[in-house]
């Protein structure tokens, strides 16, 4: 465990085995039983752009990272508690570091420069295995890192706080399929495939919720929880229509662009471009409320 928190960047590459059985065993039941909706079916071209984009986003939060950890250590001198790592402080950070997952994850959806790196993980039409690998070699660029500062300021050592981020993140490989309905009474507490696909549905009564990372209390705390009743439609409302990693990382940072760089905005409008929700069918309900 110690050795895995000096070098956390292989925890990913150790539960790599896993990603593979479990992704195999989906392609199976899905394609030779014919039991999977289409949608949770592997398209080879798909599938690929997912794990090219997985690739990259490994690739700049390692090496981001290296200057990120640099920030962390500077930030640890002003520290609150000093506290020292146990199976209890441990757990204590898990669940401070979901916590604020919940808020990354809330402000990804809400804020347009935020949802410009997250947009990437979304814009999928498909779900299964594969779709957790969808990830933006933005983030790290985007400030992803900023949302565990607290923790460093608390007190937890920032290779702790590192390794809780990306065991976060590999538990999260787990919910995204359609291969299990859900977990029974695990649902309650803890984020499942169930609540997930709600997450990544464009279906109007499932945008923009559930964000929950590990545990699914904070949705039902902050109310953005949604039970999964209709059949889920993936994807995002702006469809980027396109397998190219290149394309489907920078589609909502281009568009972002052009509307900042418009002619005859105030500076106020541009900001606004930037900090303000997502245009779509997203922000449209969500102003109507
Ligand atoms: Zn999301
Ligand atoms: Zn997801």
């Amino acid at each position: 465990m110690e050795w895995l928190v000096e070098h956390p960047d292989w925890l990913l590459m150790l539960l790599a085995p896993v990603f593979i059985v479990c992704m195999g065993l989906e392609w199976y039941v899905g394609r030779r039983h014919g039991k999977l909706p289409t949608s949770a079916h592997y398209r080879w071209q798909e599938v690929s752009c997912n794990l090219v984009l997985g690739g990259l986003h490994q690739l700049t939060d390692i090496t981001v990272g290296l200057v990120v950890i640099q920030i962390y250590l500077w930030l640890f001198d002003w520290r609150l508690f000093d506290i020292t790592m146990g199976v209890s402080s441990f757990l204590a950070l898990m669940l401070a570091q979901d916590f604020c997952y919940y808020w990354f994850h809330r402000a990804s959806h809400r804020v347009r420069w935020w949802w410009a790196a997250h947009s990437t993980h979304h814009s999928s039409e498909s779900m299964n295995f594969s779709t957790a690998f969808r990830q933006s070699l933005m983030y790290p660029f985007a400030g992803m890192w900023l949302f565990w500062v607290p923790l460093v300021i608390i007190g937890f050592p920032p290779k702790w706080v590192v390794f809780s981020v990306l065991l976060n993140l590999g538990l999260q490989f787990i919910i995204h399929t359609q291969w299990i309905k859900n977990f029974g009474w695990f649902d309650c507490l803890f984020n499942s495939p169930s609540h997930h696909r709600v997450h990544h549905g464009r279906n109007p009564q499932y945008i923009d919720k559930n964000y929950a990372g590990v545990l699914i209390i904070w949705d039902k705390l902050f109310s953005t929880f949604e039970p999964e009743v209709a059949p889920v439609e993936f994807g995002i409302t702006k469809p980027v229509n396109s397998t190219n990693p290149i394309k489907v990382t920078f589609a909502e940072w281009q568009d972002m662009w052009r509307e900042f760089t418009a002619e005859g905005l105030s500076w106020r409008q541009r900001i606004a471009v930037i900090v303000q929700p997502p245009v779509g069918l997203s922000s449209q309900q969500n102003d109507n409320k």
